[in-house]
């Protein structure tokens, strides 16, 4: 399919999405051997899993007589961390539908799948073979979005001594120079003064030189909880039925990678840019309106509440996020959806996503390595599972495996909250939230797992570490009620893990902590614990770590 022409007609050749939840689209594999341009070439383009835009940098001033495009499926990216099937998925299927609007466009192509005789199982392996073939001039990519991807091409093109021509990544609002200018000479890194550099620079959301509305940001309104009754009624996702492509995929991912994560037998991600906009436009919408209000709030089962499900779309390039701002930002003007819903949604994109990004780029690749806390433990082997009695976590990571999908709170209040509590090594943390999610790059997880949820950065990302007890999850959801745990309770046989542990984290890390004024409330309270108390809490936090311990040590973390 012509990408240019499936962003013009969004609707063409679906059901409604309003109303069914699984929109079947009707697409042929193509079984054409890929023939390039004869050595040697002017370009060999590179075109990797996330950057499937046929409007990107690196296909600027293509020349189908001299160029040629390489796009390659290796077995490292689905290895290098236990890549869950949800996730290798998305990410072959929507390769193979690319490399399909490429060849309808008239393109060459240079394409190895997975299952290729003899392919290497690495891109710089594979690019090293496409280099002898074609022997090009110059490499041209767009900027990757992992700092290990860049290394790897880099050294492959140095090897060959063929020259690389890295391009920006016009799918951000701004450069990671942008980022390093506005980092210079700071003490801190906060995402609200680069927000709002970025609001003025971009106009988003302003009136002239003022916010919307007044104000830069709406927060304190986008906090609330579900209460008693729950979310109610919410819009069903836009899914869609898996095409011959996507069935041919989820095969040889069943195959391929059969011990992996998870399960992909209820995949309906987005994997053209036409599926895309879809998304995109049921969001706008049936949910962008109570996007803001319950941005934070869980509840049992409920997978999709209000939230977009276009990071994986925008990750994977089918979306620009600059698309993606716009439909929001014309829904407020329009008043189709309220300021502190589009806000808040705006702020997630303009605001966090490039925040991150800059983060990435300007501290890797110490960065991965950090782990200011000195955590040590292994990440327990539920976390593959979800095999566990605490409620919250079963829930999150029952979804994650299902869907590859789970919303920001889950990621940072549970899963991220009880790894941080408990220890776990900030590496093996990361390697758990890159392999599970459908929508994980590196350079927007990374930065989120060990800077915002481990605080293993020392304080780059969040000014304080994100730690709380069972209360902030019994506060926006339901899920303590249907627990065997008390999240008020921190010590004897039904005391929530998460309010132990809690505890025990603020008494581990006391002197630390005491340097840091955001943290004054939270130590004034464990001030109050008699040294009874403590203790009680110190055994209590033993025996959970000893006896969840037990069960990781049988499962090493990370590895398949
Ligand atoms: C530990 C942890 C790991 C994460 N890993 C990833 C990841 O691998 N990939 C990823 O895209 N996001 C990641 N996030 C950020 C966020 O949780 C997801 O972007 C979001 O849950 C995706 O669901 P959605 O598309 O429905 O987002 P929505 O809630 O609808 O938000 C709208 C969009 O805003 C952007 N966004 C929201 N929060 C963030 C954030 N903190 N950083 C960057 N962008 C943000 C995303 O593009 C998202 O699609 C992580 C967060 C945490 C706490
Ligand atoms: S009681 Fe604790 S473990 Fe159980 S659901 Fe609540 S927070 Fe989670």
């Amino acid at each position: 399919m012509n990408q240019t022409n499936a962003s013009s007609n969004p609707k063409a050749g679906t059901t409604n999405a309003a109303t069914a939840a699984v929109v079947a689209t009707d697409t042929a594999i193509s079984t054409k051997p890929d023939a390039g341009p004869r050595a040697p070439i002017r370009h060999l383009v590179l075109v990797l899993g996330d950057q499937l835009d046929i409007s990107a940098t690196a296909l600027d001033g293509f020349d189908p007589v001299q160029d040629c495009i390489w796009m390659a499926e290796v077995a490292q990216e689905s290895e290098h961390v236990w890549s869950a099937k949800q996730r290798t998925t998305v990410f072959l299927s929507a390769m193979r539908h690319f490399a399909d609007a490429l060849r309808a466009q008239g393109w060459p192509l240079h394409y190895v799948t997975l299952d290729a005789p003899d392919n290497s199982g690495t891109l710089a392996g594979e690019l090293a073979k496409a280099i002898a073939t074609y022997q090009p001039h110059t490499l041209v990519m767009t900027a990757p979005g992992d700092w290990r991807v860049l290394q790897d091409l880099r050294g492959a093109a140095l090897a060959a001594q063929v020259p690389l021509d890295v391009r920006d990544d016009l799918h951000f609002f701004s450069t990671v120079r942008d980022f390093a200018a506005h980092a210079k000479g700071r003490k801190q890194l906060r995402l609200e003064y680069w927000y709002r550099e970025l609001r003025q620079k971009t106009g988003i959301l302003m009136d002239g030189k003022a916010p919307v509305g007044g104000q830069w940001n709406f927060d304190a309104d986008n906090r609330a909880s579900f209460g008693a009754k729950g979310p109610g009624a919410v819009p069903p996702p836009t899914r869609f039925a898996p095409d011959a492509i996507t069935q041919e995929v989820i095969a040889l991912v069943n195959t391929r990678f059969a011990s992996h994560p998870g399960s992909v037998a209820e995949f309906g991600w987005p994997v053209t840019r036409a599926q895309a906009l879809l998304s995109l436009h049921a969001f706008i919408q049936e949910r962008l309106p109570y996007f803001g209000e319950h941005q934070d709030a869980m509840w049992e089962g409920d997978v999709w509440l209000y939230h977009s499900h276009l990071a994986c779309a925008m990750n994977l390039k089918l979306l620009g996020a600059r698309e993606v701002v716009a439909a929001a930002e014309a829904a407020y003007r329009a008043g189709a959806a309220p300021l502190p819903a589009v806000e808040g949604f705006i702020r997630q994109i303009l605001g966090w996503r490039e925040y991150v990004r800059g983060i990435y780029w300007t501290q890797m690749p110490e960065y991965e390595e950090r782990n200011a806390l000195g955590a040590t433990a292994d990440l327990p082997a539920f976390y593959w599972t979800g095999d566990t009695d605490m409620a919250c976590l079963r829930d999150a990571i029952a979804q994650t495996l299902r869907h590859g999908y789970a919303h920001h709170i889950q990621r940072l209040m549970v899963t991220g909250l009880y790894a941080l509590l408990f220890g776990v090594k900030p590496q093996q943390v990361h390697q758990w939230y890159l392999a599970v999610y459908v929508d994980a790059v590196e350079w927007v997880e990374l930065p989120n797992t060990l800077g915002m949820s481990q605080f293993a950065d020392g304080g780059v990302m969040a000014s304080k570490p994100y730690a709380a007890s069972g209360k902030y999850i019994q506060r926006m959801s339901n899920h303590c009620k249907g627990c065997r745990f008390d999240p008020a309770l921190s010590v004897g046989e039904a005391a929530c893990p998460f309010t132990t542990l809690y505890w025990d984290f603020l008494l581990r890390h006391e002197t630390m902590l005491t340097a840091n004024p955001r943290m004054g409330m939270q130590l004034k309270n464990l001030a109050r614990l008699s040294p009874d108390q403590r203790g009680a809490i110190v055994a209590q936090a033993t025996r959970h770590r000893e006896t969840t311990a037990a069960v990781a040590s049988a499962h090493p973390a990370g590895t398949p």
